[in-house]
């Protein structure tokens, strides 16, 4: 049995006394129960002073990126071992905006993965088409080259811990989310995938769902077999939201 995550990814947003307030708003109302594992991923600067609110409670901190590198002349990189010693226990890796906006090649982003698995850090992996690849039909074919950079350095090993989450770049912060069948049917392709290396990892692996998840069509998604959870942007900056899409991974 699969526990469900549900990752906020808070991207380049907040500010101290708006996580304060975030924070202070998101614990108010937190399950005694969760129905899934939670997570929230600020900005690096606010990672320690976010990890202090959360000291006590069921919700985890992540970082949003890592550095491929464990140490020394890398001006502006954060290591692995730093987030592990802020408090981090997920990283996003290989995030759309990161690849698109900052180049970050599939070698690199399975470079950053295998840094923040060896650290002990739970690798949240980012794989997804952009529309026209989708539109020109090579969804499966964009998705298992990210995918298969990754197995290849790691082995299904990597995935040993780790969660993939499918984001189709087409629906990341559009308000346009994939249908659940669509999604349903590339979580089945990249659980295939692993599957075909190791089945029983396969079988462990989460593979979140990203892209506009909000409380509304939380649980229609979260209802598909194998999406295990959610990768959440925007609706991760609101409370009441944030707090209802974590409900609809419960039991339906
Ligand atoms: C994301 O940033 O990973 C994301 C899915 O954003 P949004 O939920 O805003 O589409």
């Amino acid at each position: 049995m699969r526990r469900a995550i549900v990752a906020g990814n808070w991207k380049m947003h907040g500010s101290r006394a708006e996580n304060a307030q975030l924070i202070e708003e998101l614990l108010a109302r937190f399950p005694a129960q969760p129905p899934a594992a939670c997570v929230v991923c600020p900005p690096f600067v606010y990672l320690q002073e976010v990890g202090r609110l959360l000291r006590g409670s069921h919700l985890s901190l992540g970082g949003q990126d890592v550095c491929a590198d464990a140490q020394g002349a890398f001006t502006g990189e954060v290591s692995a071992a730093m987030l592990k010693d802020v408090g981090c226990e997920y990283v996003i890796i290989g995030h759309s905006e990161r690849r698109l906006l900052y180049r970050e090649s599939d070698q690199l982003v399975a470079r950053k993965f295998g840094a923040a698995h060896a650290r002990g850090l739970v690798p949240i992996l980012c794989v997804g088409e952009q529309l026209a690849d989708r539109d020109a039909g090579r969804t499966h074919e964009v998705v298992a080259r990210q995918l298969d950079v990754v197995l290849e350095l790691c082995g299904a090993g990597g995935l040993e811990q780790g969660v993939v989450a499918y984001e189709p770049v087409w629906a990341i912060g559009t308000g346009r989310n994939a249908t659940p069948d669509q999604a349903q049917e590339v979580h089945a392709f990249i659980r295939a995938r692993i599957g075909a290396r190791d089945a029983r990892i396969a079988a462990a692996t989460r593979i979140l769902y990203g892209g506009s998840v909000k409380a509304g069509n939380a649980a229609e998604l979260f209802a598909m077999p194998d999406v295990d959870g959610g990768l959440v942007g925007g609706a991760s900056l609101k409370a009441d939201e944030f707090l209802s899409i974590l409900a609809a991974a419960g039991p339906g």
